[in-house]
Order: C-alpha cells, then sequence, then structure tokens
C-alpha cells in the first residue's frame, strides 16, 4: 500500500502542479473561491472519486473513495482561498495540491489493498483567511463519520506541531449624542473619546494578560467632522490566547474597558464579534506517526519552540471534533514569511513543489497506517487521546 500511494503521487507530479499553478494564478477571496472549486473538484473526479460540488457552501466540495463496510473515514483538507491585494500569500494552492495529492496516494493504497477496508475524504474548505468555511461544514454534521482529519500548511520551517491561537475578532461600538463641537459641546455624549479611553485602558491591561495572548487593535470610526461631537467611533481589535478558556479570560477584561469607557463618557457600547476560531489542539498520536514518516522522507524537523507560533486557523474547531494534525512545512529561499509579497512568490515557484508533494506522501503514509485492520489499535489510542485532551479544555462554541 505504502509503494502504491508513493508511486501515485510520483506518476501525477505534473498534473499536480499545474493545478497548484491554476490555483495560483486565479487567486480568490473568502467563499469566492469559483475557479478552484471547479478546477479541484474536476481533476477529482477525472481521477475516479466521488465528488460532491458545492457541498454545503458554494464552494466548499466532498470527494469519497472506498469502502462503506469497513474499516475508518480519513479525511484530508484542502484550502484554496488568497488574500486581498497579495494573491496566494499564505500559499493555500499547495495546500489544495497537497490535500489532492495525499487523497489521490490513499486512494492508490486502498485499490492496492483490494478496496475492501477504509475511505479516504478529500474535504474541500473555503474562506479559511476570515471566512471560516470549516465552521459551516461542521456545523453539518460533515466530520460525523471522519475518524481522523489532516492538512499540511506551507511555511517557512518544517514545524509538525505547530500552535494555532484562539481568536475572535470583535467589533466595539460606541454610540453617543451629537452636537456642535463650538456652539453646544455640552450638549454632545463624545463616542471617540470612549473608543480613545478604551483603547487607552486595554492598553493598560494588557501589562495583567498571560505570554501567549495577543491583542490587536484599530481605529475602524472616528466621527464624521471636527465640528461635530462624534455620536459613532468603533474600534475592532484581534484577541488571541492559547485555548477557548485563556480567551474568554481576555475577552471579559477587553469587554470591561469598553464598557468603563462608556460610563465614563456616558456613551452607550455594543459588541460584535465577526468571527471566532478555535485553538488548534494538534493529536499527539497522529502526529507521532507523521513525524515518523516525514523523517522517513528526509524532511529536516525543527524543533526550535518560537518556530511554533503563528496567527490562527479554522483548523482549530475541526481539531475539537475529530483528531488533527496541521503540520506546517518549508518553502521558498531568502526572506519573507506568510502573509507577505515574498510569499506569494515563494507558493507558486518550481522549488515548492518538492516539498509539497513530499507532505503528501507523509500524510498519505499516516493514514495509511491507520486504514489497515492492525492499524485499529493505533486509531484507537489517538480517539481516547482526542477524547481526555479535548475533556478538560473549554470547547468552543
Ligand atoms: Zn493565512
Ligand atoms: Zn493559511
Amino acid at each position: 500500500m505504502e509503494e502504491a500511494a508513493k508511486a501515485k503521487i510520483d506518476a501525477s507530479a505534473e498534473d499536480l502542479n499545474a493545478l497548484s499553478q491554476d490555483i495560483w494564478s486565479h487567486p480568490e477571496l473568502n467563499f469566492n473561491e469559483h475557479h478552484a472549486h471547479e478546477v479541484l473538484t474536476d481533476f477529482l473526479e477525472k481521477e475516479g472519486f466521488k465528488v460532491e460540488r458545492k457541498f454545503v457552501l458554494e464552494t466548499a466540495f466532498r470527494a469519497t473513495f472506498g469502502c462503506d463496510d469497513a474499516g475508518p473515514n480519513v479525511c484530508v483538507i484542502c484550502e484554496y482561498d488568497a488574500l486581498p491585494g497579495i494573491g496566494h500569500a499564505c500559499g493555500h494552492n499547495l495546500i489544495a495540491e497537497c490535500g489532492v495529492a495525499a487523497g489521490l496516494a490513499i486512494k492508490a493504497a486502498l485499490e492496492a489493498n483490494g478496496n475492501k477496508y477504509g475511505k479516504v475524504t478529500v474535504l474541500g474548505t473555503p474562506a479559511e483567511e476570515g471566512g471560516g468555511g470549516k465552521k459551516y461544514l461542521i456545523k453539518a454534521n460533515v466530520f460525523d463519520d471522519i475518524a481522523v482529519a489532516m492538512m499540511a500548511h506551507p511555511y517557512r520551517y518544517n514545524v509538525p506541531r505547530p500552535i494555532a491561537l484562539s481568536v475572535i475578532a470583535l467589533k466595539i461600538k460606541f454610540h453617543g449624542k451629537a452636537s456642535h463641537a463650538a456652539a453646544s459641546p455640552w450638549d454632545g455624549n463624545n463616542a471617540l473619546d470612549a473608543a480613545v479611553m478604551c483603547y487607552q485602558a486595554i492598553s493598560n491591561m494588557r501589562q495583567q494578560i498571560k505570554p501567549d495572548c495577543r491583542i490587536h487593535g484599530i481605529f475602524t470610526n472616528g466621527g464624521a467632522a471636527p465640528n461635530i461631537i462624534p455620536e459613532e467611533a468603533e474600534l475592532t481589535y484581534y484577541l488571541r490566547a492559547l485555548n477557548e478558556g485563556e480567551l474568554a479570560i481576555v475577552k471579559r477584561k477587553v469587554l470591561a474597558c469598553a464598557e468603563g469607557a462608556a460610563l465614563a463618557s456616558e456613551c452607550k457600547v455594543q459588541f460584535e464579534t465577526t468571527f471566532a476560531y478555535a485553538n488548534l489542539v494538534s493529536n499527539d498520536g497522529l502526529a507521532s506517526i507523521y513525524e515518523d514518516w516525514a523523517s522517513s522522507l528526509s524532511v529536516q524537523i525543527n524543533t526550535d519552540e518560537k518556530l511554533r507560533r503563528g496567527g490562527s486557523t479554522d483548523m482549530g474547531n475541526v481539531s475539537y471534533v475529530v483528531p488533527s494534525i496541521q503540520p506546517k512545512f518549508a518553502v521558498g529561499q531568502g526572506d519573507g514569511s506568510i502573509h507577505t509579497r515574498s510569499f506569494t512568490v515563494f507558493a507558486g515557484a518550481p522549488e515548492a513543489q518538492a516539498p509539497t508533494l513530499i507532505q503528501a506522501k507523509a500524510l498519505a503514509l499516516t493514514a495509511i497506517e491507520l486504514l489497515q485492520p492492525d492499524g485499529q489499535d493505533k486509531l484507537k489510542k489517538i480517539q481516547q487521546e482526542f477524547k481526555d485532551t479535548i475533556s478538560k479544555l473549554t470547547v468552543p462554541e
């Protein structure tokens, strides 16, 4: 099964590269990934998968292959959305390529085994960059029959167990009362003053948060004109923490700052959450199998603790529903981390191809260990670890 998997990726390398290049040259944003959806589903259908297009969401898909009667269903995840203005600066074209390649390899392995045990699902998940596509799929119970989920994300280093923080994007809106700022300022309630006091209060409070928490915000409305006491003002913040429980503490402190500022300025305050992702819970058992395979494929794993730190991902939410891994892998030479123009170049460069396909092999070989009857014990351990870990955490809404 292992040989069949690796051989399939090698034989499909050119087509997989073309797929990735196609997505890279057509960057599409949150929930508008129509071109990527089309080329990926066409490709998987041609390769013999049962494909469900526009699955739950307009630009999501599910492609399956295997045996429904025996064995686990292993899921590999594709992302394919880009960033505004700077294209595929998060390299999601490579995530799509890696997911499809791993899917093809697992399918080849199942066939080599007579297609009598186990199943693979390639899941197309749109809008990772702020839209939270995976959360809609979770709500639609798509992961109910999935044993484990995995994907690989391009980065500057090989980090099998990255830290992705819980995040909430929060709009804080202050409502005051407009008045003429020269003729009758005493008739107004200044919403901008409330926003400034809130910003300052949060900046002071920041000293009392844990080292892994992050609070970063901007003014998104500061009033209409200098001669009007501002009746509306707005701040937009991202709050992040190691897990959902820690994030709830940070959020409580931020809301208190906003409420205090509203009280002091006789304004009203209103909160709106625009998106929220849970932290990534890497399954230790699954990650260990992946690490062994990645090392056997000559991936130089970086153990520097600093390099584990990054942003946030909706794969975090998946990791609360099924045992999951999201290893990061190295592409690119020179300066530039993800979300930079340099990384857009790395994600489209020919040099990104070899590491992407090596990752696809590592994911496929990890899955294949669980897709054989003697992998049942390993899977049981993985699922027990998942239950034990999640039961100790605050589960995201
Ligand atoms: Zn990103
Ligand atoms: Zn990304």
